[in-house]
């Protein structure tokens, strides 16, 4: 293996790339299938054991993050065709598959919920809140990170996994790879071009140039096991309180209504739990830190087959300085205990989940960057709050367009990225996804797309061997196209 010096120290050269991408969540996935896809050689690096970021942890897909608000498809390309890879695997949400696309493009999304018998369920597009299947439709997370797996091997993509970047090797204001920190010894991989698909801005950050959003909310869901279902709706049918069932807007449960969905195959978002809450404080206060301030309910999401997860989400960690580690560090460790606890106050107050168990926590919490019109400066180009919001741009250099977020005055038929929101300042040789470039992004299906614009802009540009600023916008979109 050849080598090179790096501060002074002299470091195997793991791999020689066209396209390096690092981060293997759903946006760094897509770009490196885009990538290779376009010819580049590409290799994508995850600091975990485990493929699919955030996509394989919060269940929060949904078609809203996919069509428009009249039901057209917005985000095609590789995140729709890696859901459906993934659909096809099974054990996932069957509304997915009951819906009919083509009905809904052509007729709108009523007409696709009526021919569905789903009259009453409500998209969150006209309702704003996040009670409806729109909004959280399953993904089975095994089946979603398989089809990864499966389709990086189709594309020829390596991908290295349990290896974090720990720095970028930089020369002048160039990046030309980065370093990883294996079991036993750290390794140089060399590239022509670097995706940064991190969702914090890492790489840029190594390059001293930091992600300016700092503040974000977590929560995560907690799976869990052998939960007796129809014991659950009987209690729920023997105690009178102020039981929500997201699917129904404004609608109180129906137990005989959830037993045909559950007899369906459908999963059950479940609000409620309070006075069994105020019951178990009383006896234990412990359980007081998992009320929230703003007074929201608890939530079971009955997926299938005897399990669900509890959505773990508490005013301990619903806004972190994620830029001091002493801080969040405090939050991650408030977040993991109220797993435990969350699950403690299920299997002994609940009936249903006595003999439930808590599976596997993820090895990260997830985190959402707060949503913000703050320009970042960290991009050539900063998007503007009016193109966020009316979904007009005068940018030349648009490379794809995201799907806007109802609640935070996003255009719903999509806003624009141009080239240049994807390049940091000052640096060269670097795309970066996510929250950082596109500031006000939030769909896990915007990001992938945003992921797989990169991996393209990435790839023409490494091939054309064109500096990225100057790479053929007309180019990439028809790379883009190429793969619908
Ligand atoms: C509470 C909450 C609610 C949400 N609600 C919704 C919703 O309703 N609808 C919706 O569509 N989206 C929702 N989201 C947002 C969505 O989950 C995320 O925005 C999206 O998944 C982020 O994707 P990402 O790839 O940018 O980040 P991630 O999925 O986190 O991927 C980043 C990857 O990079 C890896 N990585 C990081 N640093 C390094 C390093 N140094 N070296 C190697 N690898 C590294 C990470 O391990 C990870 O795999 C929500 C998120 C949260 C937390």
């Amino acid at each position: 293996m050849e080598t090179m010096v790096y501060n002074g120290e002299t470091l195997p050269v793991l791999a020689d790339l066209d396209v390096l991408v690092v981060g293997g969540g759903f946006p760094g996935i897509c770009a490196a299938l885009a990538a290779a896809r376009a010819g580049a050689k590409c290799m994508l690096v995850e600091r975990y054991a485990v493929l699919g970021g955030q996509a394989a942890e919060i269940d929060t897909w949904g078609i809203d993050g996919f069509v428009n608000a009249e039901g057209k498809l917005l985000i095609d390309g590789l995140p729709w065709e890696i859901l459906h890879r993934a659909l096809a695997e099974g054990q996932s949400d069957p509304l997915w598959t009951r819906l009919d696309m083509a009905l809904m493009e052509k007729e709108g999304i009523p007409a696709a919920l009526h021919a569905a018998q789903l009259d009453e369920y409500v998209p969150y597009c006209n309702t704003g809140t996040f009670m409806n299947p729109f909004n959280d439709q399953y993904v089975n997370p095994n089946a979603y990170r398989y089809v990864a797996h499966s389709m990086l091997m189709e594309a020829d993509v390596q991908v290295l996994m349990e290896t974090p970047v720990i720095d970028v090797i930089m020369d002048d204001c160039q990046i030309k790879g980065i370093i990883v920190q294996a079991f036993f010894r750290r390794f140089a991989l060399l590239a022509r071009r670097t995706v940064d698909a991190t969702q914090n801005g890492a790489l840029s950050a190594m390059a001293g140039h930091p992600f300016q959003h700092p503040r974000a909310y977590m929560g995560t869901l907690t799976r869990v096991a052998n939960v007796d279902v129809l014991k659950l709706i009987a209690f729920i049918r023997a105690n009178d309180e102020d039981w929500f069932l997201r699917p129904m807007k404004g609608k109180k449960a129906d137990p005989d209504e959830m037993i045909r969905l559950v007899e369906g195959g459908n999963p059950l978002a479940i609000h409620g739990f309070m006075k069994s809450l105020e019951f178990a404080i009383g006896k234990h206060p412990t359980y007081a830190s998992l009320k929230r301030n703003n007074g929201d309910p608890l939530f079971f999401f009955y997926e299938r087959d005897s399990i669900g997860s509890y959505w773990t989400f508490g005013d301990a960690f619903a806004d972190v300085d994620t830029s001091d580690p002493l801080l969040y560090s405090q939050a991650v460790v408030a977040a993991r205990k109220q797993q435990w606890l969350m699950h403690k106050f299920f299997r002994d107050y609940i009936p249903g989940f006595e003999h439930a168990h808590l599976m596997d926590v993820y090895s990260n919490i997830s985190k959402a960057y707060m949503q913000s019109m703050e320009p970042s400066g960290l991009t050539e180009y900063d998007i503007t709050e009016a193109e966020i919001r009316t979904g007009r741009t005068e940018q030349p250099d648009v490379v794809t367009i995201i799907r806007g977020h109802p609640n935070a005055g996003q255009n719903q038929d999509g806003w624009a990225i141009p080239l240049r929101a994807l390049i940091p300042k000052g640096l060269d040789h670097l795309v970066l996804t996510g929250k950082p470039a596109c500031r006000m992004i939030h769909y896990i299906a915007s990001c992938a797309k945003v992921g797989e614009a990169a991996g393209v802009v990435a790839a023409v540009s490494a091939l054309d061997a064109t500096p990225l600023r100057e790479t053929s916008v007309a180019k990439v979109i028809e790379v883009l196209k190429r793969r619908k």
